[in-house]
């Protein structure tokens, strides 16, 4: 973890103790102490992501009860989210409820795709060098309809296109010619390989996060949710 984001974390929870904001129950003490708003380390976010998806999957939730304390937590001393995540808008993907997180414990940017932007790009620098992210997570899904759509390649209408045309050359490795019967191995390759596409885009389109990344102050994870299962996969 970067020494500012130590530091930062260290004043966050003394004043939270001073003024006794950090009263609430076990588990979400325990839940919050080494997540979200309290920071997570960087080694930790790919395990901690993983644990929270298995308490989705397992029923066993802890962030989904009203979070005063977190609410109160974030409203007084602000956000310190320690892990962005780049995401689909599509509603089989709410991102806290798949990694049971909270309040201020994600940085979450949403677009049909999971397409780089360069306004969800600055989001991510913003979060890298105002908030402590140290992490994003690239997080594609299988039956992605905006990956599906480009994998025919008729024309969209209006805005639309731009989606295809952000999705389209991260895929001319896997997929030889347009189709309407893409099996749902080759949807699900074409949104791995979007995936990928993506995680290169956040690099090459901001100097700032490829040269945190270098700099070992940024980890890039692509991962790949299961709309039929609830599973996250991360990739490599
Ligand atoms: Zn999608």
């Amino acid at each position: 973890m970067p020494i500012n984001t130590y530091m930062k974390t260290a004043g966050f929870l003394v004043a939270l103790t001073l003024c006794g904001c950090a009263a609430t129950s076990s588990s979400q003490v325990s839940r919050s102490q080494s997540m979200g708003v309290s920071g997570i380390a960087p080694h930790a976010a790919r395990s901690e992501l993983e644990a929270g998806n298995k308490r989705f999957l397992d029923g066993g939730m802890e962030a989904h009860a009203w979070q005063q304390s977190s609410v109160i937590k974030t409203g007084t001393y602000g956000q310190s989210p320690s892990v962005g995540i780049l995401s689909c808008a599509d509603s089989r993907v709410p991102v806290e409820l798949i990694f049971d997180q909270g309040v201020g414990d994600l940085f979450v940017v949403r677009v049909a795709g999971n397409i780089e932007t360069t306004e969800g790009n600055g989001t991510f620098e913003y979060g890298l060098k105002a908030l402590g992210m140290h992490t994003i997570v690239v997080l594609g899904h299988t039956k992605c309809g905006a990956v599906e759509a480009t994998i025919k390649g008729k024309p969209l209408p209006s805005n639309m296109a731009s989606l295809a045309a952000a999705i389209q050359p991260g895929l001319k490795g896997v997929l030889k010619a347009p189709t309407d019967t893409a099996s749902f191995e080759l949807v699900t390759t074409c949104c791995e390989a979007n995936v990928r596409h993506q995680m290169q885009k956040l690099r090459t389109d901001s100097a700032l996060l490829r040269d945190a990344e270098k700099a070992g102050e940024l980890t890039i994870l692509g991962a790949m949710y299961d709309v039929d299962t609830g599973h996250v996969r991360f990739m490599d």
